[in-house]
C-alpha cells in the first residue's frame, strides 16, 4: 500500500456536491472579486477565530506583509522572526523593506525561544512575528509581555495554526493580530492561493483593506501606494464550505497524531513531537526527529511512504539571505533540527490502515537504517 504525503482529492471527494454548488453559485453570479462570498467568509472566519475583523488577501505571505506594512513597518526597521520557520515568514518581512532578525528555536516546542528575544532587540526593532510552526502555538505570554514593555507590534504567523489554541484561546482570537494562509495543503485550504489578516484593531484592518486594493476605497481615488492582493469569490466560496468542517477535520488530524504517538513511543533514534501543556496544536504536520534521517527517508520512499522535510535549509543559510551574513553555526538548535526533522503523512482523510502502514514502515526503516 502506497501512502502519498498528501492527497487533496480526498477532501474534494468528501465535499464534492457542496463545493460544486458553491463554485456554480459564483460562476453564475457574474461577480468574481470583492463580492458577497468574500464578505461572508471574512465575517465567518473572524467569528470562528473569535476576533472582530478579518481581511482576506491573495496569500499567507501577503497577509503577513500587508499587516506589517499597515503597522508602518518598512525600510530601516527590524522585525524579529524565528530562525526555524518556512522562508515565507522572512520573505514577507523583507518585502516590506524591513530586515528580518532571527531568534533561535526552543527545542521542545520548535517555535521561537522567548528567552532569546531580548538579546535580539535593537533600537530599530519594530515588531515580532512568532510562528505557530507545524500547528503548535508559540509561547505567546512572554512574547506579549516583552512586546508591551518595549512598545513592539506582534503579528502572528498562523499559516499552519487554523483552530489551534494557546492557553484555551484560539489562535487569531482578540486581542491578537494574526496572518493566515489558505494554501491548498493548509488545515483550511482553498483550491488556489489565499490568505487573511485577522485582528482586533479596526484601524489596522482598514489599512490592510486599503493596501490589498490599489490603495483605494473609492474606485479611482488612490489614497496611498499599494498593491493588488485579493481573495477571489471562488476561493471564498470554497473556504466557506471547508470552514464548516475545520474543527471536525482537525479532530481527525489529532486522532492520527494520537495513534502515531502511541505506536512510535520509545522507538530508538526517533524523537516524537511534544505538545506543551498550554497548547492545543492543529497538527498541521507530524514531524519526527530522526537520527539517521537520509537513510530512513530513502527506505520510507522505497516502501511507498511519502515524506517531506519542513524545512531542510533555515532561511538564514539560504542564498536569499546571504547578504545578512549568517554562517553555519549561527543558530545551532535550528540547524540541528533542520538536519533531523522528517514529516510523515497526516491529515483528516488519511485512512486508518494507511496510518498503520506508515507506523510499520517507520519502525522498519528506522531499524534498517541503524543496522
Ligand atoms: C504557508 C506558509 C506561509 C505562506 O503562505 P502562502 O499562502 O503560501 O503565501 C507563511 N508562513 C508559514 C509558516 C507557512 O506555513
Amino acid at each position: 500500500m502506497n501512502v502519498p504525503f498528501l492527497d487533496l482529492r480526498a477532501a474534494r471527494s468528501e465535499l464534492r456536491a457542496e463545493i460544486d454548488a458553491a463554485l456554480r453559485r459564483v460562476a453564475d453570479s457574474g461577480r468574481y472579486l470583492m463580492g458577497p462570498e468574500v464578505e461572508a467568509f471574512e465575517a465567518e472566519f473572524a467569528a470562528y477565530c473569535g476576533n472582530a475583523h478579518c481581511v482576506a488577501v491573495g496569500s499567507g505571505c501577503d497577509a503577513l506583509e500587508l499587516a506589517l506594512r499597515a503597522l508602518g513597518v518598512g525600510p530601516g526597521d527590524e522585525v524579529l522572526v524565528p530562525a526555524g520557520t518556512f522562508a515565507g515568514t522572512w520573505l514577507a518581512v523583507s518585502e516590506t523593506g524591513a530586515r528580518p532578525v532571527p531568534v533561535e528555536t526552543r527545542e521542545t516546542t520548535r517555535t521561537m525561544d522567548p528567552d532569546r528575544i531580548e538579546a535580539a532587540l535593537t533600537p530599530r526593532t519594530r515588531a515580532i512575528v512568532p510562528v505557530h510552526l507545524y500547528g503548535h502555538p508559540a509561547d505567546m505570554r512572554p512574547v506579549e509581555a516583552l512586546a508591551a514593555r518595549h512598545g513592539l507590534h506582534i503579528v502572528e504567523d498562523a499559516a499552519q495554526a487554523h483552530g489551534a489554541a494557546y492557553r484555551g484561546r484560539r489562535i487569531g482570537a482578540a486581542p491578537s493580530t494574526a496572518a493566515f494562509s489558505f494554501y491548498p495543503g493548509k488545515n483550511l485550504g482553498a483550491m488556489g492561493d489565499g490568505g487573511a489578516v485577522v485582528t482586533a484593531d479596526a484601524a489596522l484592518a482598514g489599512r490592510v483593506r486599503l493596501l490589498r486594493n490599489y490603495g483605494s476605497r473609492v474606485k479611482y481615488r488612490h489614497e496611498t501606494r499599494a498593491t493588488n492582493s485579493r481573495l477571489d469569490e471562488m476561493q471564498a466560496a470554497v473556504l466557506r464550505v471547508k470552514l464548516a468542517r475545520l474543527d471536525e477535520w482537525n479532530a481527525r488530524r489529532a486522532a492520527v497524531a494520537e495513534r502515531y504517538l502511541a505506536a512510535l513511543a520509545g522507538l530508538e533514534g526517533v524523537g516524537l513531537p511534544r505538545t506543551a501543556p498550554w497548547a492545543r496544536t492543529s497538527w498541521h504536520l507530524f514531524v519526527l526527529r530522526v537520527r539517521r534521517r537520509e537513510e530512513t527517508r530513502r527506505r520510507l520512499t522505497g516502501a511507498g511512504i511519502g515524506t517531506l522535510i519542513h524545512y531542510p535549509v533555515p532561511p538564514h543559510l539560504s542564498p536569499a539571505y546571504a547578504d545578512l551574513g549568517y554562517g553555519p553555526g549561527a543558530f545551532p538548535v535550528t540547524e540541528r533540527l533542520a538536519g533531523e526533522v522528517l514529516s510523515v503523512p497526516i491529515g483528516p482523510h488519511l485512512p486508518a490502515e494507511a496510518v498503520e502502514t506508515v507506523i510499520a514502515a517507520v519502525r522498519a526503516a528506522v531499524r534498517d537504517a541503524a543496522a
